[in-house]
């Protein structure tokens, strides 16, 4: 049997070489800290959560919940010491990060199939199977290395996402679908706005709270001059705007097809193929989340709307997982080799385990010549790991778990909670019915 390596100890590494080991297959696991440290972590163990110590939402009809709950349905060990260490936090699944971590490093040291090896991984081992888990800041070496695979264009180093908005959400009595010039076809909301309505955006926008940029965010900022947050641009001029993401040339409010074009209009594209995600375009910020709802919800048309995602600029090295990979987590063009976590582009720590659950499981699969498998897609992790892998490739970006990449409910539901309830029931059905079925061939007939 010759080892799986696992390269990265994070949370996706740590659940996908657990869930090898678990299939009873050999595996190294590849953690160059504390040798080499990353810019945010900060201890030698296994999993560390680097900033907040909660994995979100507990409740079953919230999409953190959700995962978690299928994640405990799949053995992942992660998801099960959260349970262990959990400590109060107001309906979050929140931890004690040093004793959760340490429980997960003993746990892994232990595991006789596992062999935890204290190294920076330069390359990827051009030979056996690997499961790539290096996460947001993986090391320039091996950085270095993927983009002489993958190519220039395919991978990322830094993150400057605009916000998500659920498209129901949305007032279409007020945005409506147009391109600009009437140019092909109407590809995208407009929100049209009134000189005192961009004035009392402008406004907002210049005086809205900014969240403080750490030290490598800073550095890694001065590379992207181009890709200047909303904010800043705003406070070049109260008309900057208007000449860049809000300008409303080549656009006519239908609701006064008399009246000379809007003073400026914001524009949000389509993120899915189901129309159920749009995306604020030219809104990637810095501003603190609470504060972006505030501002955009000023925006006329987004006075309701749902974000399942806030804007965010940070270092984050991430795959074009779309162009580079399978609903299975393999590369497209070098089978044998897997990715999941935020390298992926699933964002979050709760999502990173789902990958590394699924990227551990296919690894196994493959050594033992099985089929690898895909994820239910009317479960929160099968729709995340199937989002990714299918979204545009060419405005691909991280993704968090929401509802909003969930196929539709056979029957449509008004009501919120209720339509969370209704998916999270689907999902818990299928995930476990799937589960089955998986376990069942896996032992042999007779
Ligand atoms: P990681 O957990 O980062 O694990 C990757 C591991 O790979 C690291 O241990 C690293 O040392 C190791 N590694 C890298 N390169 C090599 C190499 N060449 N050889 C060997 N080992 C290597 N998400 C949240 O849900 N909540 C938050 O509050 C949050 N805050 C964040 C704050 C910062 C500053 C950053 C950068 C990210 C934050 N995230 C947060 C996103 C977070 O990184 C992911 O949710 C999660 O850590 C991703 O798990 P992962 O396994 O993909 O990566």
């Amino acid at each position: 049997q010759q080892p799986i390596h696992v390269i990265g100890g994070g949370l996706a590494g740590t659940e996908a070489a657990w869930q090898i080991a678990r299939a009873g297959w050999p595996v190294i696991l590849w953690e160059m800290r504390p040798t080499q440290q990353t810019p945010a972590h900060h201890s030698e163990h296994l999993a560390e959560l680097v900033c907040s110590n909660s994995f979100g939402a507990m409740a079953s009809d919230r999409a953190a919940g959700l995962l978690h709950q299928e994640l405990r349905q799949l053995g992942s060990v992660v998801i099960a010491k959260a349970d262990q260490h959990q400590v109060p936090a107001g309906g979050a699944l929140a931890v004690d990060r040093g004793q959760f971590s340490q429980d997960l490093t003993a746990t892994l040291a232990e595991h006789p199939l596992i062999e935890l090896r204290r190294e920076e991984l330069p390359e990827i081992p051009r030979a056996g199977i690997v499961v790539l888990c290096t996460g947001p800041l993986t090391s320039p070496a091996l950085a270095a290395d993927l983009q002489r695979f993958t190519g220039l264009d395919y991978l990322s180093f830094f993150d400057a996402a605009s916000p998500i908005v659920v498209g129901e959400t949305i007032n279409r009595e007020i945005a409506f679908l147009a391109s600009r010039y009437d140019k092909g076809e109407a590809a995208y909301l407009n929100c049209p706005m009134t000189q005192a309505e961009y004035q009392a955006f402008w406004e907002a926008l210049n005086s809205a709270e900014q969240a403080p940029l750490k030290d490598f965010d800073r550095e890694t900022a001065k590379f992207f001059e181009a890709c200047l947050p909303i904010e800043e641009q705003a406070r070049r001029g109260m008309e900057t705007l208007t000449f860049g993401p809000l300008k409303p040339v080549g656009l006519s409010d239908p609701r006064y097809p008399e009246q000379p074009r809007p003073y400026a209009v914001a524009q949000l594209r389509q993120e899915d193929k189901a129309g159920q995600l749009w995306n604020l375009v030219g809104f990637q910020t810095n501003l603190r989340w609470g504060e972006q709802q505030r501002v955009f919800r000023l925006i006329p048309g987004l006075e309701n709307a749902e974000f399942v995602r806030l804007g965010v600029m940070h270092r984050n090295t991430f795959l074009n997982a779309p162009k580079l990979l399978t609903a299975t987590l393999q590369f497209q063009d070098q089978p044998h080799w897997l990715a999941a976590g935020q390298l992926v582009g699933t964002e979050g720590y709760t999502a990173a385990v789902a990958g590394g659950w699924l990227a551990g499981a296919n690894a196994v699969r493959l050594a033992q010549n099985l089929e690898p498998v895909t994820l239910p897609e009317t479960t929160m992790s099968g729709a995340l790991i199937h989002y990714i892998s299918t979204a545009d490739v060419k405005h691909f970006q991280p993704m968090p778990p929401n509802f909003g990449i969930m196929p539709p409910l056979e029957k449509r539901i008004r009501a919120k909670q209720e339509r969370y309830g209704a998916y999270r029931d689907r999902a818990l059905a299928d995930l476990g019915a799937w589960y089955c079925q998986l376990i069942k061939d896996l032992v042999p007939a007779g």
